[in-house]
């Protein structure tokens, strides 16, 4: 029999794995709810492509989230905040457990996946990068991906990060009245949001194919965005809905 323990476990594997080219070393991390006051994050210095059970500790939500609200804490506070959420498993949690205790918040986010892909970190560390963002390009990127994602400017990793992200996740949210499938941080990396393990992956699949073809675009004259109208139409049939269900 196989828990979410499991399903996190095999989801970090994948994203780990050298040739899809989203992490290296100890980069990225991943984490899934546990129950309503706990999540499983990955472990500070742990390696997704060979991860284990081992490899993920449970953390408290209510202790990070709190952190969150204190804007005076030391780096040697936050780190005893780390440990001191910890409710199992014998190791630190990850800096970014303050980003995935805010994702796990939100409507029908179960899975969380937080990479460096090197197609997403070239086209996020370039000049125009939030503008070649605001625009979809083709059909299958809004069916998995969404209408819009949330850009996050650079912050420092960590508490400063994980305020600024808050902070555009409401603004996000009242603007649009739904989740988001997708961050993007500034010269930093990509958050997929998922309902399960294998939505994370093909989010972050998806993801990273939408920014081969932004390169390719772009080294064609620049891209063509879809019109709002063509954007909008995608988002509501009710075949692209249900072909959203199977690609899920
Ligand atoms: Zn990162």
């Amino acid at each position: 029999m196989t828990d979410q323990l499991d399903d996190l476990t095999a989801m970090s594997r994948i994203l780990g794995q050298p040739e899809r080219d989203l992490v290296v070393l100890g980069e990225g991390n991943t984490s899934t709810r546990a129950d309503d006051a706990s999540f499983w994050v990955k472990a500070s210095g742990t390696r997704l492509e060979y991860a284990d059970r081992s490899t993920f500790v449970r953390v408290g939500f209510r202790p990070i989230l709190e952190a969150l609200d204190n804007p005076r804490l030391t780096d040697a506070e936050v780190g005893e905040v780390l440990r001191s959420a910890t409710i199992e498993g014998g190791r630190v949690p990850s800096i970014d457990t303050f980003l995935h205790a805010l994702c796990l918040q939100l409507d029908k986010v179960v899975f969380v996946g937080h990479t460096h892909p090197t197609a997403a970190v070239g086209l996020l560390s370039s000049a125009n990068s939030r503008a070649i963002f605001e625009g979809s390009l083709f059909p299958d990127q809004i069916v998995l991906l969404g209408t819009a994602y949330v850009y996050i400017p650079y912050a420092d990793p960590g508490l400063p990060l994980a305020r600024s992200v808050r902070e555009h996740l409401e603004a996000h949210l009242y603007r649009r009245g739904r989740a988001p499938r997708v961050i993007l941080m500034e010269n930093h990396g990509v958050i997929a949001l998922g309902s399960t393990a294998e939505q994370v992956i093909n989010i972050t699949e998806m993801l990273v194919k939408t920014c081969h073809i932004l390169t390719i675009a772009m080294t064609a004259g620049g891209p063509r965005f879809l019109t709002a109208q063509h954007v909008e139409r995608i988002d509501t049939r009710p075949d692209e809905q249900k072909r959203r269900g199977d690609l899920k």
